[in-house]
């Protein structure tokens, strides 16, 4: 019996474990740090050994071939020795791709990941079809593949879960677009960052769909570089015409496939801002190349719901609109957030700053911030970037949304919008970006 080791006890460990054992493996699941209750539950109802709390190397070098979950840098003591010894390591994603024959839709990219693939996922539902949403949202998609039959699969994808993929094959892949983050686990070398997201195009045939951003340099750059055998989907906010892809004419978005074409008026998109026009090109583009009705993609991309922290109105209290953009982790994301506003912006920033350059950010806060209230431990770099512009006495430092939301109201009046975009990772003050949409949500609600 072949031995599969799984490293990491989370959503994506847990799935790849039970799909193995599913599939007849003699699984063994390994955990550094601790298991929640929940999957350390779900691993003894499915009769799986593990341990947590170190690593046993006799019963991990013995693998066969292992699963490594996507947190788990490829530095780490363990991963060395795996690969010294010359032990194959795949992620759960390329683990699940073996046993699963249903067409898969794949979206990767720096920002949008999550709209553009729960939008895909809700055209495709709408078209009726049986499909499954997994990869970084919600149930792995290893846990699906194990438990649940799709015809096809809409899956998040991210730079980490690339890694370790070697023969995955998307049906069609997509790159919403790319713009520096975590670059600490790339050896802060963008170069690598970019191969990493353009991993999900490797196994593409002529018969497959590749859809990306043409707007975007840093995926051209790359593209010029490398052969691509798939059919090429570009969507542009800049070109007017393409004889195949997505781009803008008439207020409306353009969509050409094969020989059909789409068109959707922007003023019926439910998704408001820039940034979600580009999400909504790639999502038609992907439900275009899945045969999907016209009147179809055009009555989803106009009833969608906006997904929760991303860009999510909260309330409005004595017209000052708040809004929770919790999501935005990074500077293009904040950056899309306060370009799409179009009342004066008090704004709430600040957290784990993972090397931000705040340059491109100040036309945007010089035109539109009238405030600034941090939420964070260090300001420092927002201090020295913003401070200036806004004014000293329009300038505060928080360390709870609870504090954070009541400074807000203070500078607000009425018309206008208090954005939390936070620009920055979420560990100094909350366990994760969730919570302190949480509790921003909270903060309003009890205002
Ligand atoms: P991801 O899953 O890639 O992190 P999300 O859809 O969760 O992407 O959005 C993350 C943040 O980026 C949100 O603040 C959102 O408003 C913003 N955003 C969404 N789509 C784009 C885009 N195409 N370009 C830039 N920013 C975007």
């Amino acid at each position: 019996m072949s031995r599969l080791v799984v490293l990491g006890g989370g959503e994506s460990g847990v799935g790849a474990a039970v799909l193995a054992k599913v599939k007849g493996f003699d699984v063994f699941l390994s955990d550094s740090g601790t298991i929640s209750e929940g999957y350390a539950e779900e691993l003894r109802r499915w009769d799986i050994p593990f341990e947590q709390g170190g690593h046993t190397e006799e019963l991990i070098l013995s693998a066969d071939e292992v699963v490594k979950s996507p947190g788990i840098p490829g530095n780490v003591p363990m991963v060395r020795k795996l690969e010294a010894q010359g032990t194959h390591i795949v992620s759960e994603i390329e683990f699940a791709g073996r046993y699963d024959t249903a067409k898969k839709i794949c979206i990767t990219g720096s920002n949008g990941k999550t709209t553009t693939t729960s939008l895909i996922y809700y055209l495709l539902r709408n078209a009726g079809l049986n499909v499954g949403l997994g990869g970084n949202i919600g149930k792995s998609y290893a846990y699906q593949v194990a438990t649940e039959h799709f015809d096809y699969y809409v899956l998040e994808i991210s730079s980490f879960q690339l890694d370790n993929c070697y023969e995955f094959h998307p049906d069609i892949a997509i790159i919403t677009n790319i713009t520096p983050d975590h670059l600490d686990r790339y050896d802060y070398q963008m170069e690598n960052y970019v191969k990493s997201k353009f991993r999900i195009t490797r196994n593409l045939s002529p018969e497959d769909c590749f859809i990306f951003d043409s707007d975007d340099e840093i995926t051209i750059d790359h593209l010029n570089k490398i052969i691509i055998s798939a059919k090429k989907l570009p969507f542009t906010q800049k070109e007017t015409d393409l004889q195949q892809g997505a781009f803008l004419k008439d207020e409306q978005i353009v969509v050409r496939y094969e020989e059909e074409e789409c068109n959707v008026y922007l003023k019926e998109l439910a998704l408001g801002g820039r940034h979600n026009i580009y999400n909504s090109m790639a999502a038609a583009l992907a439900a275009k190349a899945s045969g999907i009705d016209n009147k179809v993609i055009r009555e989803s991309l106009a009833t969608f719901k906006p997904v929760e922290h991303r860009l999510e109105p909260v309330l409005s209290i004595k017209d000052v609109l708040y809004i929770n953009d919790s999501k935005a982790t990074n500077v293009d994301a904040a950056w899309y957030a306060l370009e799409c506003q179009k009342r004066p912006v008090v704004w709430i920033v600040g957290g784990k700053d993972k090397g931000n350059d705040y340059e491109v950010l100040k036309p945007l806060v010089r035109q539109k911030v009238k405030a600034i209230v941090c939420l964070g431990v260090d300001n420092t770099k927002i201090r020295e970037a913003f401070e200036s512009i806004v004014g000293k006495d329009r300038f505060v430092e928080t360390r709870s949304a609870e504090d954070a939301v009541k400074e807000s109201s203070r500078f607000a009046s009425p018309g206008d919008v208090v954005l939390l975009s936070p620009c920055c990772a979420s560990f100094d003050l909350f366990h994760n970006m969730e919570e302190r949409g949480e509790r921003f949500k909270e903060a309003v609600r009890r205002l």
